[in-house]
């Protein structure tokens, strides 16, 4: 039996353990992929006091800092549900197998949703980019394009408009959906174009992004517009499918936690991404990871003696 078992192995889950382990109570981790979604990421530069990194380099390092410790990783597992039971949880994997915790963290993180057209995998760090904080700076003084007019593609295209030459914001409905103090400032930028009715099917370049090609919905048309950069703001979707019956989630699927990672139900805690954490960053995540752990030790600590 674990005292804490941590549910993913990105940042959140990895600053989890640590702080379990350094705890001297029984740890584990469960990870579908150690390094969550930095694997995914080039350059890093926002990670406080490493000036410069890039993902993979990170995720090594992650797991060699948990592996200081007496850390039980169970790496390429999936968690298949996660049951309350009357000391701590039962943690089943997909692969049939069982774990008993008396506390678990979740930290499985999240995915951007894809606009699935061709071009886009293809040039996905080469142009093609879904986090305007992480990589809006890249794309100083040039041409950018945002597929997405609900909350977070305004904020981003508000956002990268300081820094870009220009933006173009592509809605594929006929208005934008995100709130009107934000429609309001993006319309009073004067580098911003707004694009309705309009569905981006294909990414274009050579070595790097030199383009897209969207249908007007109205017209039919395929129109061509030539840019440098792409960022796709269609959601975030966090990887929270398999405790939906556990615990309390937002109509996003963002697991409900308080400033604890404390979640709807008593000993079972989450951080990072999959919650509802404001802004979803490596050094967040981390932070968060921590701040579960040191409350899921407080809860083991105050709980009665089985
Ligand atoms: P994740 O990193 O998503 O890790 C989740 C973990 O859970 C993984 O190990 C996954 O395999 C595992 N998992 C999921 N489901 C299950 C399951 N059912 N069972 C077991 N394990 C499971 N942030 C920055 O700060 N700077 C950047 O420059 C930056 N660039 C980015 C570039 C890209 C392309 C992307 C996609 C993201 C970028 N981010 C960046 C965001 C950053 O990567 C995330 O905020 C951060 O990784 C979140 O950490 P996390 O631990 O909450 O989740």
């Amino acid at each position: 039996e674990f005292d804490v078992l941590v549910v993913g192995g990105g940042p959140a889950g990895a600053a989890a353990a640590i702080y379990a382990a350094r705890k001297g109570i029984r740890t584990g981790v469960i990870a579908e992929r150690f390094g969550g979604q930095v694997m995914d990421t080039l350059a890093i530069e926002n990670f406080i006091s490493v000036t410069a990194t890039e993902g993979p380099k990170l995720a090594m390092a992650l797991e060699e800092h948990v592996k200081e410790y007496e850390v039980d990783i169970m790496n390429l597992q999936r968690a298949a549900a996660v049951i309350p039971q009357q000391h701590g949880f039962e943690v089943r994997l997909e692969n049939g197998a069982s774990l008993q915790a008396r506390s678990v963290i979740l930290a499985t993180g999240a995915r951007w949703r894809e606009m699935n057209v061709p071009g886009e995998k293809e040039f996905r760090g080469k142009g093609v980019a879904y986090c305007p904080h992480c990589d809006g700076p890249l794309f100083k003084g040039k041409r950018v394009a945002v597929i997405g007019g609900g909350n977070s593609g305004v904020e981003a295209a508000i956002d990268l408009a300081g820094i870009v030459a220009h933006v173009t914001l592509l809605e594929f409905a006929d208005t934008l959906r995100a709130d009107a103090v934000l429609q309001r400032k993006l319309a009073s930028l004067p580098n911003v174009t707004v694009i309705t009715n309009a569905q981006t099917t294909e990414v274009t370049g050579d070595a790097k992004v030199n383009g897209l090609v969207y249908k007007d919905r109205v017209s039919g048309e395929s129109q061509r517009l030539a840019l440098e950069g792409i960022f796709v703001q269609i959601g975030l979707l966090p990887n929270t499918d398999f405790v939906k019956d556990t615990v309390e989630r937002t109509k996003f699927g963002e697991i409900v936690v308080d400033a604890r990672g404390q979640t709807s139900v008593p000993g079972l805690f989450a951080a990072g991404d999959c919650t509802t954490v404001p802004f979803k960053q490596i050094v967040i995540a981390m932070g968060d990871g921590a701040k579960a752990s040191l409350a899921a030790f407080d809860h083991l600590i105050r709980e009665s003696v089985p």
